[in-house]
């Protein structure tokens, strides 16, 4: 089966269209099912237009090839853990970024570059776009391709999250790109040389590796909407070298919206987003887990039953915590318990809670907590000081008092949860060890917080149960 030319473009507005409609979808609770839908409808469409070009031969092994995907595919995304979600986009994503550098490989090699036939001036014009097209194409598709394994490393806790900071760091990315962009220069000017491209690619590789290495643990959140940025730019670029349309405008549409959301995600945490995306620049602070905080006081679920029992207002700030322990059902059995017995009970979500944007939200939802509960840390922040009891629930940088009050801290400046303020916080985890970013968290060493002991479902179940 063959398309017109005609055809496989309506085609490809139509998925593009789709793709815009999936997007806008996605963007609120209530809709991102259908949105799901536009997606997967869109990406049919894109698919079947693409294989029916007649420019595409060798269909049997594109099916197969397709078909071994999508088994590989399907398997993971049926086993993944809603926890390990991050992991798995940051590897999707360098898969983006390899497909990037051997799609310009490819389209290097394919073309007649270093011809000595004499071109007229459009010709010349034409390749030399197409070599700047071939350079900036695999420039970022090897910069998205290393970046993204470190990053599912640091998240699969493979590797250290905190931040590597080697000596002359800033001045090591500037040359990077200065040299790259001279490789560049020389490349189009001799119409395209093997080497160049070899020793930038080399560069790429490197640069893109340091540059995530060098990101601290909090600020992963970023690194990983930049990536998914990256990984859109990198498309749209093999969608330039492969003359497909569809490929730019989805690339830029992943590119564009992944900055939006990496711009964001900088302002709610308090971060200058060329800082973070300049590999953690002006993050030069040391971590300090030596300090003596005092004690910490332990306290046992059926104590905390009581106090709840007692209390008027309630709010829990869950985190990474709830998620591992999918304590999620269980706190919301306690809290329609709470709410039974006349407390006010709410619910206190901090922008990068957990490990991915939405992680909380998606959590409390599928436990069917109703929405006008769940609030955002703008809109509750300044209620923790009327409120009698807080119960954080398997978080710990998102309430650190450190962001806060300690400016040596790596997470200084990042707004959080001010749980301190309540009368009473009573905090669940397994033990005293530090969060995501590896700093000690000081709110477990306050007069009103008292630590319970044992994994999250566990101790919400027996509250439960007291109560
Ligand atoms: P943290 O990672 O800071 O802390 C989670 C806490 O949960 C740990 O202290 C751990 O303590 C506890 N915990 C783990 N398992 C259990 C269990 N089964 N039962 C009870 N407690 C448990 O989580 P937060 O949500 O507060 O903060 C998120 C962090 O992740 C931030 O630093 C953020 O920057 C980072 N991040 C966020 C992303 C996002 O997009 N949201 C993406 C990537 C990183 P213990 O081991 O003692 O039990």
């Amino acid at each position: 089966m063959e398309f017109s030319h005609g055809l496989i473009s309506a085609a490809y507005i139509i998925s593009a269209l789709l793709f815009i409609f999936s997007l806008s979808g996605l963007s609120k609770q209530e809709t991102a099912e259908t949105g799901n839908w536009y997606g997967i409808v869109g990406m049919a469409i894109a698919l079947i237009a693409t294989i029916a070009d007649p420019r595409v031969s060798n269909i049997a092994v594109i099916i197969i090839t397709m078909v071994i995907g999508a088994l590989i595919g399907l398997r993971l995304a049926k086993k993944v853990e809603m926890t390990e979600m991050p992991e798995l986009v940051a590897i999707l994503h360098s898969f983006v970024g390899l497909a990037a550098v051997l799609v310009g490989f490819n389209s290097y090699f394919e073309m007649d570059h270093g011809t000595s036939i004499v071109l007229t001036a459009e010709q010349q014009m034409a390749v030399n776009i197409h070599l700047v097209e071939v350079f900036l194409g695999v420039f970022i598709g090897a910069v998205t391709f290393t970046g993204s394994v470190v990053a599912f490393a640091k998240l699969r806790g493979i590797i250290n999250t905190s931040a590597l900071m080697l000596p002359h760091r800033h001045k090591m990315n500037l040359a990077a790109g200065v040299v790259s962009l001279l490789l560049m220069v020389s490349f189009v000017q001799q119409g395209g040389y093997d080497s160049a491209l070899y020793i930038m690619t080399a560069i790429a590789l490197v640069f893109g590796w340091h540059l995530v290495a060098s990101i601290g643990g909090a600020d992963m959140p970023v690194v990983v909407s930049m990536l998914n940025s990256y990984s859109g730019w990198a498309a749209a670029a093999a969608g330039f070298m492969l003359n497909n349309d569809l490929l730019i405008v989805t690339g830029a549409l992943v590119g564009s919206s992944g900055a939006i959301l990496s711009y964001i995600m900088c302002k709610a945490m308090n971060r200058s987003f060329i800082s973070v995306i300049a590999g953690g620049f002006g993050t030069d602070v040391v971590v300090d887990n030596d300090t003596d905080y005092g004690e910490h006081v332990e306290t046992q679920a059926d104590v905390v039953a009581e106090i709840l029992a007692e209390a008027k207002s309630v709010i829990i700030a869950p985190g990474y915590g709830m998620a591992v322990a999918q304590a999620q059902y269980p706190v919301y059995e306690m809290t329609q318990e709470l709410i039974n017995k006349g407390v006010k009970v709410r619910f206190a979500i901090h922008p990068v809670a957990g490990r991915l944007p939405g992680h909380m939200n998606v959590l409390l939802a599928e436990a069917k907590v109703p929405y006008d509960i769940v609030l955002g840390m703008d809109e509750i922040n300044e209620d923790f000081a009327d409120t009698d009891v807080v119960l954080v629930i398997g978080a710990n940088d998102t309430v650190n008092p450190a962001a806060a009050e300690d400016p040596t801290s790596p997470i200084a400046g990042m707004p959080v949860l001010e749980v301190w303020n309540a009368k009473q916080v009573v905090v669940f985890k397994r033990s005293m060890n530090t969060g995501y970013a590896g700093v000690q968290n000081p709110l477990f060493f306050k007069d009103n917080t008292q630590m319970l002991f044992g994994d999250a479902k566990e101790s919400v179940e027996k509250i439960y149960k007291a109560l």
